[in-house]
């Protein structure tokens, strides 16, 4: 099966804090999840450049070439995911020819359906939303999310009729649940699209940054209508058909609950009048505060993702934000947090279990034992449930069922051996030693695949302690799940994958 996923394009105005990797690492996770059990994936990211943002950015930052400051900056975000090991297949600049070119071709295509005209426009203007925003969407005269007054604005702009396809999206998403994610955004969404869902401008004139209207060079497209085009561009619109045929409609469009209006109406209203197939599904994530508050460049505590991976390991931050922040809902990061998580979840737990299992089987010199003698089946039918539930947590879009499955099995790994006692038994009942020792290390070959996606060196690291290749697990569809699919012999302990004193 194909599954493409994709992550907001970022304004490249800032660096990358850990709210944006967190969103890049969920995607990362069900990028890396699929391509484990074989599927054919695309894993889409990159950069939103042509808003008037970065414009004002490069002017504060005393820059006059605007295309070198934006080529700068989004080097720095390519950069940043590739030091945290995001494993995205394109990354797309909304300043590149692909995009433009593809971005035009969309627009003459939405155009041809009659669904673009000339109006005048009066409304209430956010600049951090880069949005008309209406009065009723302000707390206290301010926009909820940027908490700045909105300018009055009053333009002669183009419009996108979206308007027309209000019922249509209204009945698609009533048809289809799985559209909006999680379920508390679905009627948020259906409330906005029945009673506030209006033509929208989709052109600013006298803008000096953006891509040019090929009705009318006097007007940039407005930046949304252009951004939201990235999926399209980023997998082959415009540039590559057989890309774009094999990898479109998305699979999932990962994105913050404050953009969720975009992707859920207004994205799926130009796909509709442009008659491309809509993606499968929208889901929000939530904001996360820095002990207790929201982050943000204002709030000075916007945390370097890079800083926390190199102190405390790309693993452990990756474990941490997807245990730690209830994936769809709000979240709350702090270090001390993070230092008990360590302890407990990942020095003391699964860090202890592997170590603990790979001490024995060093310690008896094991090799590949065929016969596993009486607890074979009961540890067999605890691997066959993990994974079950582990599957089913990743089509659900439920992190957390995923890594609750493997943290039991790591709990009847450690109970297994309190119970069966095998050192105990090492001199006098080697055969049975044996047999329960060759159990634990399929536990431990098990507990690797299932933590592959959330935290894959570490996986990595176990693999090769086990004598096993990437290769000979990613995207084995047969072996993914399946109970003794190696012969496992020659084991080498190593050192503590996530050692109590750092
Ligand atoms: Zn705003």
């Amino acid at each position: 099966m194909k599954f493409t996923i994709t992550t907001p394009i970022y304004y490249v105005n800032d660096k990358p804090h850990v709210g944006h990797a967190y969103a890049t690492i969920v995607a990362d996770t069900f990028a890396r999840y699929h391509r484990l059990i074989g599927d054919d994936v695309f894993f889409l990211t990159g950069t939103d450049e042509n808003s008037q943002k970065n414009v004002e950015a490069a002017r504060a930052a005393g820059k006059t070439n605007i295309q070198a400051y934006l080529d700068t900056q989004s080097a720095v975000w390519k950069e940043t995911w590739k030091q945290l090991d995001i494993s995205f297949d394109d990354f797309i600049r909304t300043t590149e020819d692909r995009h433009k070119k593809g971005v035009i071709d969309f627009f003459n295509l939405v155009r041809e359906k009659g669904d673009i005209y000339k109006g005048t426009y009066k409304g209430l203007y956010c600049k951090g939303c880069e949005a008309f925003v209406r009065e009723s969407d302000l707390v206290n005269g301010l926009c909820q999310f940027h908490k700045k007054t909105p300018e009055v604005i009053e333009e002669e702009n183009y419009f996108f009729r979206c308007s027309k396809y209000r019922d249509q999206l209204l009945s698609y998403i009533e048809d289809n649940p799985d559209f909006v994610q999680p379920v508390s955004r679905r009627n948020e969404i259906i409330n906005y699209i029945r009673d506030h869902f209006e033509d929208v401008s989709i052109s600013r004139e006298k803008s000096e940054w953006g891509i040019p209207l090929p009705i009318d060079s006097t007007h940039v497209m407005y930046v949304w209508f252009d951004a939201l085009i990235n999926y399209l561009t980023g997998i082959g619109f415009g540039w590559d058909e057989k890309l774009f045929d094999r990898y479109w409609p998305a699979d999932v469009h990962i994105v913050g609950k404050d953009i969720i209006k975009f992707h859920c109406a207004l994205w799926p209203a130009m796909l509709l009048s442009a008659g491309l197939p809509l993606p499968k599904r929208i889901f929000a994530h939530g904001f996360f505060t820095i002990d207790g508050e929201r982050i943000g460049k204002s709030m000075g505590n916007a945390i370097d993702p890079l800083e926390i991976a190199q102190i405390h390991g790309l693993d452990v931050l990756r474990y941490f934000l997807l245990r730690e922040i209830p994936f769809g809902g709000d979240g709350d990061f702090s270090f001390a947090r993070l230092e008990l998580r360590y302890a407990s979840d990942l020095a003391k737990g699964i860090g202890n279990f592997v170590s603990r299992v790979l001490s024995l089987a060093e310690k008896i010199s094991y090799s590949y034992e065929k016969n596993l003698g009486e607890h074979e089946k009961e540890a067999q039918e605890a691997c066959k449930s993990a994974h079950a539930q582990w599957k089913q947590g990743f089509e659900a879009y439920a992190l957390h069922d995923c890594l609750d499955a493997a943290w039991d099995l790591i709990r009847h790994g450690d109970q297994f051996i309190d119970r069966t006692k095998p050192w105990s038994l090492i001199t006098n009942e080697k055969t049975n030693a044996i047999q329960i020792i060759g159990i634990l290390v399929e536990l431990v070959q098990q507990v690797s695949v299932l933590v592959y996606p959330f935290m894959p060196h570490t996986a990595e690291q176990i693999w090769e302690r086990l004598g096993i290749k990437n290769t000979q697990i990613i995207g084995e569809h047969s072996i993914i799940g399946s109970w003794r699919s190696f012969k496992i012999s020659h084991i080498q302990r190593g050192s503590p994958l996530f050692p109590l004193t750092r």
